[in-house]
């Protein structure tokens, strides 16, 4: 009996003749339906392909008795019951990429748009004139040009800007040397760096803690008089009131936007009156080649999925099956260690991670390629938009990122479900490990030479100090201060009178400058927060 899939959203052309073209599936393409039609017919199809269009609620994945897998021709995946689809074994695939370029070409489209003029020129000769007085623009060449974030598009940003001969800087501490040599930017070795240098600044980051607001009144003031300010990436990168107040100053020459704080852009936003700021519809990934590609990406892996079993596109994969239960915590304990090792890097100026290694006590090395994917993750959170991350892309991720992901030699962790993760950045390395017990919550139980116990949840302060008496009570006293509740403090030190390590994880996210609240203190030498981010 062929296998049926359903096509609807206008899930562009390509990728519906590729599913056709496999003589084992029967292809139905609808428009969208409403919903009550959808709910009457889902229970005939193996899989279903949309776009945003069509919701797939918890109804309508417990009608489908016959669904394996949902395909979405794009990113988000707000419009799929996740949670349900998991329990119910039903793998969602997603197309992540696929929209760099459109968004890297509409980068020089708005910006040479900006630059000549050209929406007053064309809208002027619309209106039956010819008025060349106030068009005189300005190039690009020989401009500096400033990229936040050298991913996928800030590469293909990069590339282009080249070509046009500008002078090509990035700020990213996360990517290494390498990336930057083969794409001959310039590395900027910290935001104000990239700010005093560059022209022309674009942000092309996931809008993450460190991202929020990045962009904002200090940094501004910091650009050339005249800088241009894009952001094609997520709302909030950049801050409105700040970003404003500069164009009303006149610091600013002028900005392009495709993304706001709240889409749809609704009424009389302020940013509506200035002329010199491109405002667009959120149109980054509008083109009709970028919805080819996500169609063709979706649909290869909903092919794969349904002919070869191949759930390594799905989102939802790893979790879905017996195991996850007993896993679970183990892949929660692996991601988290990592994050520890991580911001105990970046605490050191090391973030550039060259290498991730796990080793596993005896009873977890079956599941050792699952843990290592968790660890990856765990690198990544904050570095990478959270919803492009999961168990079953992080090692795809991290290789793309040129981490090299690997098991350790030389025996087994020091339990059977113990789980150690090391990180390399440069010169430095950190070891982190734990225990994932099966009657009780994961554990960590050693960072870098310490042994310590302490559940890896909410957010964790990493502190080193001399050990000596009284250490322990100022540091009580000043999160106490801060109103900061502690839910375990434990310490840790190598030798009487030596260097000691505390790790004391707390209710909630901690208050702003608790580090430097803590490195204030007599004796505390270091201080590192690690915010836990998604579930394994
Ligand atoms: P990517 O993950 O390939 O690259 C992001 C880069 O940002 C990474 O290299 C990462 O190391 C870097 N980074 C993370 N945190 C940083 C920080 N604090 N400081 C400096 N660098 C940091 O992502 P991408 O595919 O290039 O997408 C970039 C952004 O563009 C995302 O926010 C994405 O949502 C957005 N986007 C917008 C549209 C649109 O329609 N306008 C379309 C696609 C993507």
């Amino acid at each position: 009996m062929a296998l049926r899939i359903l096509v609807t959203d206008e899930v562009d052309r390509d990728g519906v003749e590729l599913l056709r073209a496999v003589p084992e599936f029967a292809v139905d393409e609808v428009p969208t339906l409403p919903a009550a039609e959808l709910l009457e017919r889902i229970d005939q199809y193996d899989a279903i392909v949309g776009r945003s269009a069509t919701k797939v609620t918890e109804a309508l994945l417990r009608r489908a008795r016959r669904l394996k897998v949902v395909g979405r021709a794009g990113v988000g995946v707000d419009n799929v019951a996740m949670e349900v689809a998991t329990e119910l074994g039903i793998a969602v695939i997603n197309a992540p990429a696929g929209n760099t370029v459109a968004v890297a070409e509409l980068f020089f489209g708005s910006v040479l748009s900006l630059l000549r003029h050209l929406t007053r020129a064309d809208v002027s000769m619309h209106d039956g004139r010819w008025e060349r007085a106030d068009l005189l623009g300005t190039e690009l060449r020989g401009k500096s040009l400033g990229i936040v974030g050298l991913g996928r598009i800030g590469g293909e940003v990069s590339h282009r800007a080249l070509a046009f001969g500008m002078d090509v800087h990035a700020y990213d501490p996360y990517v290494s040397e390498e990336r930057f040599a083969a794409l001959r930017v310039k590395r900027a070795p910290t935001l104000d760096a990239l700010l005093d240098a560059a022209q022309f600044l674009t942000v092309h980051v996931p809008l993450t803690d460190e991202t929020t607001g990045m962009i904002g009144a200090d940094a501004l003031r910091r650009l050339r008089a005249g800088a241009v300010v894009v952001n094609m990436a997520r709302g909030g990168i950049v801050d409105d009131d700040a970003l404003r107040a500069a164009l009303d100053r006149g610091h600013i020459g002028g900005a392009v936007l495709d993304v706001y704080l709240k889409e749809p852009l609704t009424g009389e936003h302020p940013f509506r009156s200035y002329s010199n700021v491109v405002l667009l519809p959120h149109i980054g990934a509008s083109s009709a080649e970028a919805q080819r590609n996500v169609a063709l990406d979706a649909c290869e892996a909903v092919r794969d999925a349904l002919l070869n079993g191949d759930l390594s596109r799905s989102l939802n994969g790893a979790l879905a099956g017996e195991d996850s239960a007993t896993l679970a915590p183990a892949l929660l304990l692996a991601r988290r260690a990592a994050a520890v090792a991580r911001a105990l890097l970046a605490g050191r100026g090391a973030t550039a991670i060259d290498s991730v290694t796990i080793k596993t006590g005896e009873d977890l090395t079956s599941s050792a390629g699952a843990l290592l994917a968790a660890a990856a993750a765990g690198t990544l959170e904050g570095v990478v938009e959270a919803e492009r991350l999961n168990l079953i892309n992080a090692r795809s991720l991290a290789t793309a990122r040129g981490l090299v992901l690997a098991h350790g030699e030389g025996g087994f962790a020091p339990h059977s479900r113990a789980i150690e993760v090391r990180l390399v950045a440069g010169a430095h390395s950190m070891r982190v490990g734990g225990v994932a017990a099966l009657d009780m919550p994961p554990r960590l139980t050693r960072i870098g030479d310490f042994h310590v116990d302490v559940a890896p949840r909410g957010s964790l302060l990493v502190l080193t100090n001399h050990d000596v008496p009284g250490v322990i009570g100022r540091v009580g006293t000043a999160l106490a201060d801060a109103g900061v509740n502690i839910a375990e403090y434990h310490q840790a030190r190598l030798a009487a009178g030596g260097e000691a390590l505390a790790v004391v994880t707390i209710d909630g996210a901690p208050p702003a400058h608790v580090c430097e609240t803590l490195t204030a203190l007599r004796d505390v030498r270091s201080a590192t927060v690690v915010k836990f981010g998604g579930d394994a």
